[in-house]
Parts: structure tokens; sequence; C-alpha cells
């Protein structure tokens, strides 16, 4: 049977769920994704954006740059996705908004080179 993976925003307004293992998990320290969503680096869970749906509400979208699109409540501002032309066909959720983020440990990083000197990092001998 294929995982179903429900989650949302803090209000409750937009719910969502994802079908299957996600493609990915990664610790992302750009500096856009460190203003989308306030924090230090953001961990993403992405999935084929077809195995993807809205179960309740639209989220709203910010361009943050050309061809992004990220996704988050009008409502209650919370953070919810990613969508970019550079991987068309997926949907990049922020591993806080699933209802039980414990089981996606990230397992890779992008653009460590625009960590903060204190974040920490993933360990290398674990892949
Ligand atoms: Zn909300
Ligand atoms: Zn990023």
């Amino acid at each position: 049977m294929t995982a179903q993976h429900q989650g949302g925003c803090q209000c409750g307004a937009v719910r969502f769920s994802a079908a299957g293992d996600p493609k990915f998990i990664s610790n992302c320290h750009c500096l856009s994704c460190r203003k989308a969503t306030g924090a230090a680096y953001s961990t993403w869970v992405g999935f084929k954006k077809q195995n993807t749906q809205w179960t309740r509400g639209t989220p709203a979208f910010f361009a943050s740059s050309a061809e992004v699109a990220r996704g988050y409540c009008r409502d209650c501002g919370t953070p919810l996705t990613f969508a970019s032309e550079q991987w068309a066909g997926e949907l990049h959720f922020l591993v806080g908004a699933f209802d039980h983020p414990e089981a996606f440990a990230p397992r890779t990083e992008a653009f460590i080179e625009d960590a903060l000197s204190w974040a920490p990092r993933l360990q290398k001998d674990k892949t």
C-alpha cells in the first residue's frame, strides 16, 4: 500500500496530502529559503507533483525569484511549499508542515556554501 502523508498550515485553512516515498529530503541553507521561512535553514521533502494534492483550501504564492513559486497560507502565514521550473513536476514541502515529520530525516544538504557558521551539519559518514 502506498504511504499517504498529510499536513497543513498552522491555522488549518490549507491542508495537503502526498503519496509514496519522497524523492529527496534535504536541508537547504540558501538565503532565499532563510528569508522565506525565517529559519536558519530549512528541511525540504520533495514529491512528484502528481502524487500531491491540496485537500483543504489552497495556498497563496510568492515568486521569490523568476520561475519560483513559494506557497504559504494567506491566513496564518505558514510557509508550505516550493516549486520551480528547475525541478518541474516536483513539489517540495517544508518538513514542519507535515503532521508526522519524524519520519523525514534529512539525507542531503543544499547550498552548504551559504550555511551559517553555527548551523549544524549532517554527518558525512551517514548517507
Ligand atoms: Zn493557515
Ligand atoms: Zn533554499
